[in-house]
């Protein structure tokens, strides 16, 4: 019987999860489905997982944290951090995970000698990806607009600054778009004088935001340093859920190569 999946979001329709999935589903023989849902009201999400009797699903913007309270079992990383965005139905119980973050961590594994990481930006996804990155060992300060966002990381622990307050006393190997800046706009996520001011000592650049340079990405290769967008962090993520969602009955690296074809459409 076909299993059924979608991703829940708002918005949804530039969602690129379904053509990932179906791509993936078709090339490996796998009787699958994954369609896309606009939810307005998070809180509803359980239900309608129900409702539309499916066997997993993706959660984007802005649902996650209610994602998290739907499930029934959660793994021990999505309990970690209170951010859920794969979805999986075992019996009449929900499973939840986080592929995000695992997501994210392999896409920067490619860069290499890299321990300390400056976020610019401390929202939800710089959240799991803040403690995914701790636990592996890389040492994360956050530098973020707002003070109040920063009041949770700096009880975690983690070294965090507002723009008035940063210092560049440090070296940071690795810089890291975790804000929105860019996505829609033309603005860079923190002050060009603090850009300037940790650029030169750094290895690379990174974006979350992907399928577009943002005006961060042009400042890094401006500055002639390696960059990549948040593309892979989108696949990676995509492969891991493949994985809950199929039981584990592929391997890592054939999911991608399927499911990488999404990019090149
Ligand atoms: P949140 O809404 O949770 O957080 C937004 C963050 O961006 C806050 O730190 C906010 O700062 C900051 N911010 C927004 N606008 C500006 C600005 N103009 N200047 C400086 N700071 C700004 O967002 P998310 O964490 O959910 O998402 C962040 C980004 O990650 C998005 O661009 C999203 O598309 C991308 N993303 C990419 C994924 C991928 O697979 N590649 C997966 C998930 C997300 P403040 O506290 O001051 O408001």
């Amino acid at each position: 019987m076909k299993k059924l999946f979608t991703i829940f979001g708002n918005p949804v329709s530039h969602s690129k999860s379904p053509l990932m999935h179906n791509l993936s589903f078709q090339n490996l023989n796998y009787n699958g489905c994954y369609t896309r849902e606009k939810l307005e009201d998070g809180t509803k999400l359980r239900d309608r997982f129900f409702d539309l009797d499916i066997s997993g699903a993706n959660i984007t913007v802005p649902h996650k944290e209610e994602a998290f309270k739907a499930c029934d079992e959660l793994d021990e990383f999505a309990q970690k951090v209170g951010a859920v965005n794969t979805i999986v139905k075992k019996g009449d119980k929900l499973y939840g995970y986080n592929t995000d973050a695992p997501g994210f961590l392999k896409a920067i594994s490619e860069f290499r000698n890299i321990k300390k990481v400056l976020f610019l930006g401390a929202g939800g996804t710089a959240q799991s990806t803040s403690i995914i990155l701790r636990d592996a060992g890389y040492e994360v300060t956050l530098l973020n607009r707002s003070a109040t966002r920063l009041e949770r990381y700096k009880t975690e622990g983690f070294k965090t600054y507002t723009f008035k307050s940063f210092r560049s006393v440090d070296r940071y190997d690795l810089i890291v778009n975790m804000t929105s800046a860019g996505l829609e706009d033309d603005n860079l996520p923190c002050p060009i004088e603090i850009l300037e001011s940790v650029i030169e000592e750094t290895k690379a650049c990174v974006d979350v935001i992907y399928g577009k340079e943002t005006p961060f990405l042009k400042f890094a290769k401006k500055h002639n340093k390696p960059t990549k967008d948040g593309s892979d962090m989108l696949l990676y993520q995509g492969v891991i859920a493949f994985e809950y969602f199929t039981e584990h009955q592929f391997r890592f690296e054939e999911i991608k190569k399927q499911m990488q074809k999404a990019f090149a459409l």
